[in-house]
């Protein structure tokens, strides 16, 4: 008999330990975290993202992994850090170069700057000069994935249809910088593909590099996760909310029953206002039982604490 049980959801939280986490940060946590554990058997796993090194703050990854225990978000299975995983890296930039799909870049930012000719959507678009005239210096060199003119399309849980050209909107983008560190497209794609992830719940900041994400997906015949982006917190300044506005995480000042009922209130649940002087479990499961992405706004705004 065929077996026609769907896999259970694999949702996860991936945070970069540049400081500890914000209010928004957080958000994604607990987006993530009910959207997986809402499916029966779902599985909600913690990556941290500390590929880039030179921006990982000293005791940023244990002030987030002690906010996320004390909010009641207890992942599944054992933590992945990126920066253990370059050997995997390479090997996948390894098989995407010997089929022809990568190609070494020696141009500086600069360089970019002063001879692309037009702006994508996230920045000028490589003229692909390396390629006409490869580097010839030994000087280290970035590696580009060659794009084609592809039209990605996806419909995201929240955000609803969504469709970009890689090759006109993005063009050759870069899989390894010229200091050895890995792009963020590759390691993310190359991590929720082993870790098993069909279910991506971030910041609507990554919105626009989610079609990268499936066309690497697509080049090593991968399967494509869900993705729902959520809203981002803006600040009263118009900003997105950071680690500027938020020096220090909020669970410093706020108890975990006020911080997940105001996560909620920003996910659009109604939470009782009551609910705030529950404990952080009681908070999360009321969570579980009214979570859903219809409620989610679909716009980035305000929102204070
Ligand atoms: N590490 C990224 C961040 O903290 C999130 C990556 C992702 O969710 O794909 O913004």
């Amino acid at each position: 008999m065929k077996n026609t049980s769907t896999p259970p959801t694999v949702g996860r939280f991936a945070p970069s330990p540049t400081g500890p986490l914000h209010f928004g940060s957080i958000v994604s946590a607990v987006a993530s975290f009910l959207a997986a554990k809402q499916h029966c058997n779902g599985r909600w796993l913690v990556r941290i993202d500390d590929l880039d090194q030179p921006r990982t703050v000293k005791g940023a990854c244990d002030s987030i992994l002690r906010d996320l225990e004390s909010l009641g978000l207890h992942h599944d299975g054992s933590l992945v850090f990126q920066s253990s995983r370059s050997d995997r890296y390479q090997r996948i930039l390894d098989h995407l170069t010997k089929a022809g799909h990568t190609y070494p870049c020696g141009c500086s930012r600069k360089e970019i700057l002063a001879s692309a000719p037009h702006f994508g959507e996230e920045g000028p678009i490589y003229p692909g000069t390396c390629l006409v005239t490869p580097p010839t210096s030994s000087d280290k060199t970035a590696v580009r994935l060659r794009s084609k003119s592809q039209r990605i399309s996806f419909i995201d849980l929240i955000q609803g249809g969504c469709e970009q050209n890689i090759g006109d909107d993005v063009g050759d983008f870069v899989l390894q910088r010229n200091d050895g560190i890995f792009a963020y497209q590759l390691a993310t794609i190359i991590d929720d593909h082993d870790s098993g992830i069909n279910l991506i719940v971030r910041g609507q900041d990554l919105l626009l590099s989610t079609p990268r994400q499936i066309y690497l997906l697509d080049l090593l015949s991968w399967s494509i996760p869900r993705y729902a982006h959520i809203p981002l917190v803006m600040a009263p300044d118009g900003q997105k909310i950071s680690k500027r506005h938020q020096p220090q995480s909020p669970c410093t000042i706020y108890s975990p029953g006020q911080i997940l009922v105001a996560v909620l209130t920003f996910l659009g649940l109604n939470p009782p206002a009551d609910l705030g002087s529950a404990e952080a479990n009681t908070v999360l499961s009321w969570g579980l039982e009214h979570f859903s992405f219809s409620k989610i706004m679909k716009h980035n705004h305000q929102f204070t604490l």
